[in-house]
């Protein structure tokens, strides 16, 4: 078994939560790191349709 450099046993402490459109779990992104309370959608489509519907 060979572990990757990047994560040293650490990943499991990775957050992540639901998309409220689809129902996807997300986890957490570097590119999150600064709204991560805010994010609710896992993708511009999900924002997309979410906005759509009102
Ligand atoms: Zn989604």
């Amino acid at each position: 078994m060979s572990t990757p450099s990047s994560f040293r046993g650490n990943k499991a402490a990775l957050p992540s939560k639901v998309c409220v459109v689809c129902g996807r779990v997300m986890t957490w992104r570097r590119s999150w790191a600064k709204n991560w309370a805010e994010v609710k959608y896992c993708s511009d489509a999900c924002r997309r349709l979410k906005a759509h519907r009102g």
